[in-house]
């Protein structure tokens, strides 16, 4: 969903002038139009495209593509050849269950009634068509079958990448997709990425959940996310513990933490020393790098929200003189 939304229209202009030699602007219009006339050129001159599929219909062999942009039908229909990578889990029996749902999919994810450009393709151009000389369809396992055997995860498979999860979940919209580190983000991102590269090459993730049960609320096909991350949690405990160290340094960080806030007069003192040392770091309210271990690694993902110029029990004892 959105990929590129934490951009502003200023980052897009600066991109466009040092990449496309495009005039400098910051209206949304001509923006898209730059963007339009580059990529149009990009794929006439393309000489395959490549694609998911939202769906693949069995009874028909239909590739069923949905968005708002209308680029995934440029890249489907201009090429000459096609290749469409479809994970299994895609699949629906009969045309006739596809109108369930696309009509979920485009209002769980973005409200609308039916995504603007709605694709089925079934095979390449016949004649007197548009579209590809050749289509090919690879089926994507990569992880999938060994989920569906698994009882508990295979309800993750039920997902139709509306996104609704991510735009609903406190700790993705605080620390946005690219934390996530693979392909999928948010609350289903947490189930995904675990399963299919397995628990030890993200053990972090299912515990980037405050297990508030918004994702599992909003969700059109009702996966209990909560209870498939306590899962992946248990399994994150058995199969890939925290080395002694970590557990260590994590356990000292939270009594650091527990005794300066025990301690409140210190608390304000270590909360002033920060502030006046920010200020190196610091720009517009945001600090990008910040060089030093752990927290270098939050700054890797994201930013850094700076602490405020002016405390809040310090804003407190002002506004009650006031
Ligand atoms: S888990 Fe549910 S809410 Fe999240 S993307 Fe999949 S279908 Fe949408």
């Amino acid at each position: 969903m959105a990929p590129a939304i934490h951009k502003t229209r200023q980052d897009v202009s600066e991109l466009f002038v040092a990449h496309l030699r495009a005039e400098r602007t910051v209206v949304p219009e001509e923006l898209t139009a730059i963007a339009r006339r580059a990529l149009r050129e990009n794929f006439q001159k393309a000489g395959m495209g490549v694609s998911g599929a939202n769906f693949a219909v069995a009874e028909t062999g239909t590739l069923v593509l949905v968005e708002n942009e209308g680029n995934i039908r440029m890249c489907t229909t201009v090429p000459r050849l096609h290749v469409a990578l479809v994970g299994i889990e895609k699949l629906v029996p009969r045309l006739a269950d596809l109108g369930v749902f696309l009509r979920l999919l485009g209002r769980s994810g973005t409200g609308q009634k039916l995504t603007t450009y709605t694709s089925f393709l079934t095979g390449p151009r016949r004649s007197g068509e548009d579209g590809p000389e050749e289509l090919h369809v690879v089926m994507v396992d990569n992880g999938r079958t060994a989920a569906l055997a698994d009882a508990k995860m295979r309800e993750m498979l039920y997902c139709i990448r509306c996104g609704a999860c991510l735009n609903t979940c406190p700790v993705y919209r605080k620390i946005g997709g690219h934390a996530y580190g693979w392909v999928y983000s948010g609350p289903i991102g947490a189930l995904v990425t675990p399963t299919l590269v397995g628990i030890r090459q993200a053990r972090e993730l299912p515990f980037a959940s405050s297990l508030c049960g918004a994702c599992r609320d909003v969700c059109p096909v009702r996966i209990n996310i909560p209870d498939l991350l306590l899962h992946l949690r248990g399994q994150a405990q058995t199969q890939a513990p925290l080395r002694a160290a970590s557990l260590l340094s994590e356990r000292h960080m939270f009594r650091l933490w527990a005794w300066a806030m025990r301690h409140p007069r210190l608390y304000t003192l270590g909360t002033r020393l920060a502030r006046w040392g920010q200020f190196l770091l610091a720009r517009r309210g945001w600090i990008r790098k910040i060089p030093v271990y752990p927290a270098s690694q939050w700054t890797l993902g994201r930013d850094f929200p700076a602490l405020a110029p002016q405390a809040f029990r310090d804003r407190w004892k002002q506004l009650r003189r006031e």
